[in-house]
């Protein structure tokens, strides 16, 4: 299919490189490194080689949300965004944006959320997981009361939010302690975020801001194959829980799927038959995974063509309001 769009597709400024050294061997390093810092060639190539019309392109993962220090992690968010914009200058047509927030301050992080959607011209914001504040031991989610201004602002702006994984805290993480080939993409990264996205939809944000567009990668985290079982017990045993609706009601209105990095064809089958081909958007996840392989496999898969065109493109139009192609 030719003029794809994909949703997880990141790029690295130097400030943040660094974070994904520990996800590749030593000797894959110099070329993963050349490729995600690249917004010109290399992506375009791959792009046009592999029918993908535009990337709408985020900062890795964790980024700012690892960076303790408040002014920092609002500096680095800021360049990062300021990187972007100009790549989406140079080449509107091929590339669009999410921008990185610094989370250790919700007040910075609302201000630079308006400056990256009003003035930069971001279509939507992606925050990788918790944010360390202050001190690497302290850390919050989302649910927390201190981000509800946040999450206003977010429905006001009427922007897509995207959660994005990152790695457990070491204290979250003794599981798998010894197993560390189940740690990152492997296993805990999606264990991580369908929690996070668990906390969020159980704590009742999204009665508070009904309006809200909450986009997962990774076909939904495993959450649209497990969410029967959770809100079965959470029925039978509520436990306290805020939210006044069946969390696979908030799933149904506000929240959308990608395909990064799970290319798979009766997980799609899945996402689809519980959320409908509308709710689904094609994604990478480049450089982590290859445009090569998700698009050869999207490409091929079984699906109807109508889907295949909501799902490669028409959907991310719609849900952006993309102009301009
Ligand atoms: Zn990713």
């Amino acid at each position: 299919m030719k003029g794809k769009i994909g949703l997880e597709e990141h790029f690295a400024i130097q400030e943040t490189l660094g974070d994904s050294e520990r996800y590749f061997h030593p000797a894959e390093w110099p070329m993963f490194s050349k490729r995600i810092l690249d917004l010109m060639d290399i992506r375009l190539r791959e792009m046009d080689e592999h029918g993908m019309q535009m990337m709408i392109l985020s900062l890795n993962s964790p980024a700012v949300q690892a960076i303790c220090d408040r002014k920092q992690a609002a500096e680095v968010a800021r360049k990062a965004n300021d990187e972007m914009a100009e790549a989406i200058a140079r080449n509107p047509k091929r590339f669009r944006g999410f921008a990185a927030l610094p989370m250790q301050d919700p007040d910075a992080a609302i201000l630079e959320m308006r400056r990256a959607v009003k003035d930069l011209g971001c279509v939507g914001v992606l925050v990788n997981g918790y944010s360390q504040i202050d001190n690497p031991e302290v850390y919050k989610y989302l649910d927390d009361p201190i981000y509800r201004p946040f999450w206003a602002e977010v429905e006001k702006l009427d922007v897509p939010f995207y959660m994005h994984p990152r790695d457990a805290m070491p204290c979250n993480t003794h599981a798998v302690d010894g197993h560390p080939w189940l740690v990152g993409a492997a296993w805990t990264f999606g264990v991580e975020t369908a929690t996070h996205t668990l906390r969020l939809l159980c704590s009742g944000l999204f009665d508070e801001f009904p309006k809200l567009k909450y986009i997962l990668g990774h076909l939904g985290e495993t959450l649209p194959f497990c969410i029967w079982r959770t809100q079965s017990r959470i029925a039978r045993e509520k436990r306290g829980v805020p939210a006044k609706r069946p969390l696979y009601e908030y799933m149904s209105d506000n929240m959308w799927f990608t395909t990064s990095g799970q290319f798979r064809t009766p997980a799609l089958w899945n996402t689809i038959a519980e959320f409908s081909s509308s709710k689904i958007l094609f994604a990478t996840d480049f450089p982590f995974e290859e445009v090569g392989e998700a698009c050869a496999w999207f490409d091929n898969c079984s699906v109807g063509d109508t889907d295949k065109q909501l799902i490669g493109r028409e959907n991310s139009i719609k849900l952006f309001n993309l102009k301009n192609l």
